[in-house]
């Protein structure tokens, strides 16, 4: 049995681990077929493919883009992408550019709510798409909280002094830029969303319509009743079912890397049509 973790992240953005790093600890905990989804940028799948290709892992160059969706930000994971297309890579660096700005205003927000210091540049490392984790570091390395997910809850979600919502692209522009890039739009982690079963089909219809193929039945957030009700969603829209741990690295994320739980009968997983490796090594098309 090939196992599969359709969702992960690197130093790229805001994982722990190198991507080389990650790619290692993936090898070690027996998985076979990785994608790495960095949020809004694909800058570590060149050095994840090298260390894919040392280790006999198949990468699947990825990206987890930031949407809206009426008020809702949601996540839309690209698979199967082609870095280099300029229409992805132009979106990307949009979105880029709103994360700098962003993180601009949390710092000044964050002066004036008497917490001194530029904590733009603190959280702002080469390369990297920035985001409010950063800032969250950057706060405990300063003594303001003792841990990221505090930093979180005292400074950053909505309602406190440093929240600021992002400016995202809309839900049907970035499955465009998947989708010019050749990829599978994939809807990250549904049940995250906190949405009622009615608002959740509403996006699933929007989803649809905009050209988006799959939706995380199996993710690192998801209960074992979450991922049923989900994969029951997945076969009503003739959506592909995909499985992600969302690992951001040892320390940020609950479950460490390894096996995920099996898709429930009836889905149809997103790699359906993909070229797998074969137990022996070789590749073959899956039937
Ligand atoms: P951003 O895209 O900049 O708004 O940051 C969102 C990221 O922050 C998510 O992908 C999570 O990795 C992380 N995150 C969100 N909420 C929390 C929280 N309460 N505690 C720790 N990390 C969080
Ligand atoms: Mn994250
Ligand atoms: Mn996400
Ligand atoms: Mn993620």
């Amino acid at each position: 049995m090939i196992e599969f973790d359709l969702h992960t992240h690197s130093t790229a953005s805001d994982g722990v681990l190198a991507p080389a790093a990650l790619i290692q600890q993936a090898a070690l905990a027996g998985i076979q077929v990785i994608a790495l989804t960095d949020h809004d940028t694909t800058a570590g799948v060149a050095s994840a493919q090298s260390a894919a290709d040392q280790l006999g892992l198949m990468l699947i160059p990825g990206v987890e883009i930031s949407a809206h969706w009426h008020d809702c930000t949601l996540h839309i994971v690209g698979l199967q992408v082609a870095v280099d297309h300029p229409i992805l890579q132009q979106g990307l660096d949009r979105l880029a550019t709103a994360r700098y700005a962003r993180a601009r205003q949390i710092s000044q927000q964050l002066n004036a709510a008497g917490l001194t210091g530029d904590w733009c540049a603190a959280a702002q490392q080469s390369g990297q798409s920035v985001g409010r984790p950063h800032v969250a570091q950057a706060l405990v390395a300063a003594g303001h909280a003792a841990t990221v997910p505090e930093a979180f809850r005292r400074f950053l979600q909505p309602g406190k002094p440093g929240y600021v919502a992002g400016t995202w692209a809309p839900l049907a522009e970035v499955i465009g830029w998947i989708q010019a890039a050749g990829g599978q739009a994939v809807l990250a982690h549904p049940a995250r969303y906190r949405l009622k079963q009615r608002r959740l089909r509403r996006l699933l219809d929007a989803f649809v319509q905009a050209g988006g193929v799959g939706i995380e039945v199996i993710a690192g957030s998801h209960s074992a009743e979450e991922a049923r009700l989900l994969a029951r969603l997945a076969r009503d829209y003739h959506l592909f079912a995909s499985v992600g741990s969302d690992y951001h690295g040892p320390g940020l994320s609950a479950r460490s890397l390894g096996p995920l739980p099996a898709l429930p009968a009836g889905c149809t997983p997103v790699w359906q049509h993909w070229s797998l490796p074969a137990a022996d090594g070789s590749v073959h098309a899956s039937t």
